[in-house]
């Protein structure tokens, strides 16, 4: 399929400076007023004009190829940046959440998320999340069987305001990381369409409960190809179709499309845009935009991905082996696919001089090193970049998913401190570049209590 037709208009973001700049800038800005520095050495960074103007950017995509008056819901997987302000800043833009636990949930709801915004997906919900979620009318997308089975008591025992959907894995096949492929013949998540009897069963299921309405499938992420994509979608709705005939009503009102668009980690371009994505849906599945279903969708990564940028300072370089290393405060804490799984989740570093200016001079092979106590703890292997010098810093690019907000606790390194950026759209009228907090450093007596210091005595009295 031509897929490549609709891959080529790289979007532009609306606001003044492109991301580059806006990034540079606030780079600079976060060294100027302290952010960073010697006491602070890692920081991550979100540009608040790029994600309004990405939110802004999803809900036009969707808006340009369906039906006038098609209900769409697009819903941010709250896993890619489990961040308060960040979804209550995407609420204001008019995206809801997608959770799949009791935290998650309680993140959109400090939020303000409304849970008419709000679904619930997650393959071992608890009986105590599915009555909480149909008490507050959450929509649920139903794992397996054994979970149907509780939603069937539930919805007996009480009246729910709740749409109700099964998730299905539409076993398409896998993409180019195993970990995030979740249509594989064997994922763990949702109805296996293809296994023997299991669509019969999925059928059977919506027409003895009129209440089911919705039908799900998410068939991965980063590194699924998009005709594989797009096939699990057109898998869903062929199944909803068919649902529906066989109802003889149009039972199923709405199709959860998931999330899964692929980042392009390779450089500032934005490919493919979520318009792209939406025309090529439009095209491969037609019956879905034409009115007759509201949609759901559930995009986490091709959100946020491209705007937080984590900083860090160059503590020390030294040389060994003939191979020169930057030993710098991002390392596995903050960026744990990268270090464990390095060929599968390259990062782009840059590199900015100890006033935070954008560094040059010719590229010369070096390691970039994190903070903890193993050796495999590196963001790059021998990358070309200018030579960095003791208090320098870079910045480990489009880690505004599933990155800095993701702390892994290991050598008790404290959780960075995130702040948000609006920089003034012209640098000639003064520049300026506003911070706001959205998470504060984690202290070290934070750390403390939550490795247990009230309960320092606990194991003495065994
Ligand atoms: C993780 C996940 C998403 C978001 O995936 P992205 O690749 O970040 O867009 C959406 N839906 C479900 C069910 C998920 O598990």
């Amino acid at each position: 399929m031509g897929l490549d037709d609709d891959m080529d208009d790289t979007q532009v973001l609306p606001q003044g400076a492109p991301a580059s700049d806006r990034r540079d800038r606030a780079v600079r800005a976060a060294v100027e007023q302290g952010l960073v520095g010697p006491d602070a050495p890692l920081a991550g960074l979100l540009d608040v004009t790029g994600i309004r103007a990405g939110a802004a950017a999803l809900r036009a995509a969707f808006d340009e190829v369906t039906a006038p008056g098609t209900p769409v819901l697009h819903a941010f997987a709250v896993k890619a940046t489990p961040l308060v302000p960040v979804l209550r800043l995407l609420h204001d833009a008019g995206i809801g959440a997608e959770v799949a636990s009791p935290g998650e949930l309680a993140l959109a709801r400090a939020a303000g998320i409304p849970p008419a915004h709000t679904v619930l997906d997650s393959p071992a919900k608890t009986p105590a999340e599915l009555r909480e979620a149909l008490a507050l009318g959450i929509a649920v997308n139903a794992d397996n069987a054994q979970e149907l089975a509780r939603i069937d008591a539930l919805v007996q025992s009480a009246p729910t305001g709740s749409p109700l959907g099964i998730r299905v894995n539409p076993q398409v096949g896998g993409g180019a990381i195993e970990a995030l492929s979740t249509a594989t013949a064997t994922s763990k998540f949702g109805v296996p369409l293809l296994d023997e009897g299991a669509r019969e069963w999925v059928v059977r299921a919506y027409l003895d409960r009129p209440w089911l309405t919705r039908l799900h499938a998410h068939s991965g992420s980063q590194g699924m190809p998009l005709d594989l994509l797009t096939g699990g979608v057109r898998a869903t709705y062929e199944l909803a179709e068919e649902i529906n005939a066989r109802a003889g009503r149009r039972q199923i009102d709405t199709l959860d499309i998931g999330g899964g668009l692929p980042v392009n980690f390779a450089s500032d371009e934005e490919s493919p845009t979520h318009a792209a994505y939406a025309r090529l849906l439009r095209r491969e599945v037609p019956g879905l935009f034409d009115g007759r279903y509201g949609l759901v969708t559930e995009f986490g990564r091709s959100l946020l991905a491209k705007h937080g940028t984590l900083l860090a300072r160059v503590e020390y370089v030294k040389s060994a082996g003939g191979r020169g290393i930057a030993l710098t405060h991002a390392g596995v804490q903050v960026a744990t696919r990268t270090v464990y799984a390095p060929e599968a989740w390259p990062l782009r570093i840059a590199a900015y001089d100890a006033k935070g200016r954008p560094k040059s001079g010719p590229a010369v092979g070096q390691d970039i090193a994190g903070p903890a106590c193993f050796a495999g703890d590196l963001l790059a292997r021998d990358r070309p970049l200018p030579p960095l010098e003791q208090g320098d810093y870079v910045a480990v690019l489009d880690t505004g998913a599933y990155y800095f907000a993701h702390h892994y606790s290991y050598n008790s390194l404290a959780r960075p401190g995130i702040h948000g950026f609006a920089a003034d759209p012209d640098p000639g009228a003064g520049g300026a570049v506003r911070f706001s907090v959205v998470r504060a450093p984690q202290r070290v007596e934070e750390i403390v209590a939550e490795s247990g210091g009230a309960t320092r005595d606990a194991l003495r009295e065994l």
